[in-house]
């Protein structure tokens, strides 16, 4: 099996992974996108590139249509309603460039959020900031943590694979603060 990470003009980088397979494959991971390909497909085939090159448009073709963007102001509430339904304090909330989180959160309550949310379809908004939000109650992403997610938003999984390939294509992690310092 052999990887090699591509890139594509303006579009998110790619990893190409080489498998005892029939047909070409892609497929998102919280990582990014990974295409598979057959062994004896050579990555850098016609074939190959125009198989990735279109999949990535149908990728992003399909999130644009869902996109309803969100103000500074709508982020501001819906993170008083979130933290209402949760039951966690926020002391502050500041919205400002991040190079590569969508957001994060202190255990002191100051609740920070990339500007670049305000691109993200209002459902994935809403995911990430209850995410941030259920960290103040279980920092660690176990299985309480997934529990209380799932009661907040059922699709919750859904949505973090959704959020992923915005991750992709715009080089953003969701980040927590806890996670890190739980496992550093
Ligand atoms: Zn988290």
């Amino acid at each position: 099996m052999s990887h090699q990470t591509g890139n594509f003009g303006n579009l998110p980088p790619v990893e190409i992974v080489s498998q005892n397979r029939r047909t070409l494959a892609m497929r998102v991971t919280p990582a990014g996108i990974q295409v598979l390909i057959p062994c004896d497909l050579d990555a850098n085939s016609l074939r190959v590139q125009d198989f990735i090159k279109t999949g990535l448009q149908k990728l992003q073709t399909s999130e644009v249509s869902q996109t309803s963007e969100v103000s500074a102001e709508d982020l501001k509430a819906l993170v008083s309603t979130w933290s209402e339904r949760i039951g966690v304090q926020i002391k502050r909330v500041q919205i400002r460039t991040m190079r590569n989180k969508w957001a994060s959160c202190s255990t002191n309550g100051t609740l920070t959020l990339s500007t670049d949310l305000v691109q993200l379809p209002s459902d994935l908004v809403d995911y990430v900031i209850c995410h941030e939000l259920v960290h103040l109650r279980i920092p660690a992403h176990g299985k309480g943590f997934r529990a209380l997610m799932g009661c907040y938003i059922p699709d919750w999984e859904a949505r973090e694979r959704r959020l992923a390939r915005w991750a992709a294509s715009s080089s953003q992690i969701l980040h927590c603060i806890q996670k890190r310092q739980l496992q550093p």
